[in-house]
């Protein structure tokens, strides 16, 4: 007899029949033999609303306990609701809030984190062989309040439960067949990918392919917890998330991922001196601003050089206002900054192994006339920036490029 945790995103539970369905598919795998722990977001839309209510009553400055205390309130509907929809197909079920499981997290409200958690009051109710729906996203800090995981913080909760209750799967339920090898929206030839990696699927997960949340996989990998990501809507197997041992055939390239969320900032005629570097990035640093891609090129005269770089494209304005604050300092001639531009990145374990997975992507693209205008790496992935008005054609070209392509 299997454990596993079945997690079920907004889309799933959305109206009374999704949650029907629900309790239907939770009710075969436990006709199949499996022991199940049932894990729910809020019904698609409400916690956006919650949001909203809080917003309009508290203000800017609004308190971050009772944000919690109101936004945690969606996910307790959707489980009691499941549990009277299992109750009603004749199995014992019981509902059981973040402070019921208990699920303990840390007291940052808002985006508290999970710690060590026993749930010791899932597993007994699992013992009596039960059916535990526990309401995602919220746990219970150290002083007895509510508290949320932050937005999309469910699938870090059906993980965390997986991994107290060391159960066998984490199947994690929404709207898509699984993760694909890049946006099917774009790439018609994308493909649902079989088996990944924990590290490629963080990877894809924070660069953009939205389907799992960043913290749920690093979780998962930290314990060792296999994931399943599948669509509650069909009855078709998902992608395995999985240890780098379970995947026979590795491709050198698993996936490519595009995020649009970046800035281009250049700032040209800095004076090329030991400490440079150190004084552009501080400031930006000291403003929370993350810089991801860093790219100085080499002085022509032996004096000045340019600095070129990525943050996030909401942090653009900020970052220009630091750096032309402190001009004089760094002693460049101009600046220019640009959003339109969009980082694709290749991403597979394969290329720890393989050499030329760059000179490939590089060819392909000076092939189509895409210019890359900067480049960073690391052990698995290789990341780009271009024009944004190039996103499809380089996403199809590389798709094709590495055989990824549907056949
Ligand atoms: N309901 C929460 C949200 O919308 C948590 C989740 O769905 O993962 O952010
Ligand atoms: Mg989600």
């Amino acid at each position: 007899m299997a454990l596993v945790v079945q997690k079920f995103g907004g889309t799933s539970v959305a109206d009374l029949d999704r949650i029907r369905a629900v309790a239907d598919r939770v009710a075969r795998a436990r006709r199949n033999g499996d022991q199940v722990a049932v894990n729910v977001s809020a019904m698609a839309g409400t916690t956006n609303q919650l949001v909203e209510w809080v917003q309009a009553i508290g203000g800017v400055h609004y308190d971050r306990a009772e944000y919690d205390a109101v936004v945690s309130s969606g996910e307790q509907v959707t489980a009691g609701l499941l549990a009277l929809a299992l109750q009603a197909q004749g199995l014992s079920a019981r509902s059981f809030l973040g402070w019921q499981a208990p699920l303990s997290t840390d007291d940052a409200h808002g985006k508290a984190r999970v710690e060590a958690s026993d749930v010791a009051s899932l597993r007994k109710s699992l013992d009596q062989g039960q059916i535990p729906v526990l309401a995602g996203f919220q746990g219970v800090s150290p002083d007895g309040r509510i508290t949320t995981l932050g937005r999309g913080g469910s699938d870090t909760s059906a993980v965390a439960l997986a991994a107290a209750l060391g159960a066998d799967r984490c199947d994690i339920f929404t709207d898509v067949e699984g993760v694909y090898t890049t946006d099917p929206r774009i790439v018609q030839k994308a493909r649902k990918i079989e088996r990944i990696t924990y590290e490629e699927m963080l990877e894809m997960a924070s660069l953009g392919a939205r389907v799992l949340e960043t913290r749920s996989v690093a979780l998962a990998m930290r314990h060792a917890v296999r994931l399943q990501v599948l669509s509650s809507f069909t009855d078709v197997p998902g992608t395995l998330v999985v240890d780098e041992d379970e995947i026979l055939e590795q491709q050198v390239v698993s996936g490519i991922a595009y995020s649009r969320d970046e800035a281009k900032v250049t700032l040209i005629g800095v004076s090329d001196q030991p400490g440079i570097a150190a004084s552009i990035f501080g400031p930006l640093a000291d403003a929370n601003i993350n810089v991801d891609m860093i790219v100085q090129s080499v002085s022509a005269d032996g004096n000045t050089t340019d600095v070129t770089f990525t943050v996030g494209r909401a942090d653009l304005e900020r970052a220009r206002t630091i750096l032309e604050s402190n001009q004089s300092d760094l002693g460049f001639r101009r600046m220019d900054g640009r959003g339109d531009v969009v980082k694709i990145s290749v991403i597979g374990v394969g290329m720890r192994s393989h050499a030329g997975i760059a000179h490939v992507m590089f060819k392909a693209l000076a092939d189509r006339d895409i210019n890359i205008q900067a480049i960073s790496t690391s052990e698995i992935k290789i990341s780009i920036l271009i024009d944004e008005v190039y996103t499809e054609l380089a996403l199809r070209t590389l798709h094709t490029t590495y055989g990824l392509d549907e056949t």
